[in-house]
């Protein structure tokens, strides 16, 4: 067993968090078993819920893994009004839904005072926290929202490898996305941030580092979603990510950040069935479950079954799950600590 499993109470070095994701695989019971103990340790056995609502599918960036990429020609694009969006919030938090995530491509078609106005009026009959995840914008937006009441904002590096950020996103650096993660931060969201496992050409030691991003810039929440290739994209020929590597990692950061909120993807379901329930017996207390499809009558946004979304399974059947895996799902808002 190595060293840095037996004393995880000091903080992980650069060396054992990559020695941890080296675990070979037959080996990782115990890696698991620690992350789990120091998940319910830190954080409990509340398994936060959180209801994703994606307002609009269009994207003026053009990243090569991102099914909503502004080149896929393939996508049946759509957005939704304010009312709609806002009618969507109130049916979550109806269904008890603490936290709303309202989450888009970079689609400025949505200006700051839109945001700002639907923002506002969920947070005026709704007690509920609201997370943004608008991709880049500006940081009078983020002011502008932060004072309408949002919560917090997710808005993920994708690779904390400087070259690999520009193979993937080609429009973008990964200097102004930190920029834009400092700034979030320094005016009072809760952040996520993270990154995709198993994109093309990344090695285990970006991994390492996309994990001590996140713990350098002292994210809330940490994400880091396997990779699943996406039909009509430049990388759909690419190997899915490896559910192995996919839950060391969540293990090692849960290691590496003992009281962050970790994500468990539910694009693990995309690799292995039931994938995202193994996450949260891997280190991880939150899915965000996308439920677009089932608070609209609009057929137009149960999605294209390309889009990143279309993951989430049915929501009454990973609330059973999650009660049968043993935890309970939060009633709380469950701001991180
Ligand atoms: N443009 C927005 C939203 C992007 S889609 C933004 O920048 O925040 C939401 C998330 O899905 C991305 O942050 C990315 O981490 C993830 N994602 C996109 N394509 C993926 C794929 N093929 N496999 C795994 N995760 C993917």
């Amino acid at each position: 067993m190595p060293h840095s499993l037996q004393n995880t109470e000091k903080q992980l070095s650069r060396e054992e968090i990559i020695e941890l994701l080296n675990t070979e695989e037959g080996l990782t019971e115990p890696l698991f078993k620690k992350a789990d103990s120091l998940r319910k340790k830190y954080i409990g056995d509340d398994v936060h819920l959180r209801g994703v609502i994606i307002f609009s599918n269009y994207c003026e960036q053009n990243c090569l893994y991102c099914s909503m990429r502004e080149e896929n020609f393939s996508v049946d694009r759509y957005r939704m009004s304010a009312e709609e969006i806002i009618l969507a919030a109130k049916k979550l938090s109806n269904a008890g839904y603490k936290t709303i995530v309202l989450s888009s491509g970079e689609d400025s078609y949505y200006d700051t005072d839109i945001i700002a106005y639907i923002v506002y009026t969920i947070k005026q009959f709704a007690d509920v926290a609201v997370t943004l995840s608008l991709g880049a914008r500006g940081f009078d937006e983020y002011r502008t929202w932060k004072i309408a009441g949002a919560d917090r904002y997710i808005l993920k590096f994708e690779s904390s490898n400087p070259e690999l950020y520009n193979i993937y996103n080609e429009k973008t650096v990964l200097q102004d996305r930190i920029q834009h993660l400092r700034f979030l931060k320094r005016i009072g969201y809760r952040v996520g941030s993270g990154s995709i496992v198993g994109l093309p050409k990344q090695s285990v030691e970006d991994i390492a580092d996309d994990i001590l991003l996140v713990r350098e810039l002292d994210a809330d929440i940490a994400s880091f979603s396997p990779f699943v290739p996406s039909p009509f994209t430049p990388y759909q020929n690419m190997p899915t990510a490896s559910l192995g590597m996919a839950l060391k990692t969540l293990a090692v950061a849960r290691l590496a950040m003992p009281q962050t909120h970790i994500v468990s993807s539910t694009a693990l379901n995309k690799i292995s069935e039931n994938g995202c329930i193994d996450g949260l017996n891997c280190g991880a207390n939150v899915i965000l479950s996308d439920l677009t499809s089932t608070i609209s009558t609009n057929e137009k946004y149960s999605l294209d079954k390309n889009i990143i979304s279309d993951y989430s399974p049915d929501p009454h059947k990973l609330e059973s799950l999650i009660e049968t895996s043993g935890r309970k799902i939060a009633t709380t808002k469950g701001d991180p600590v």
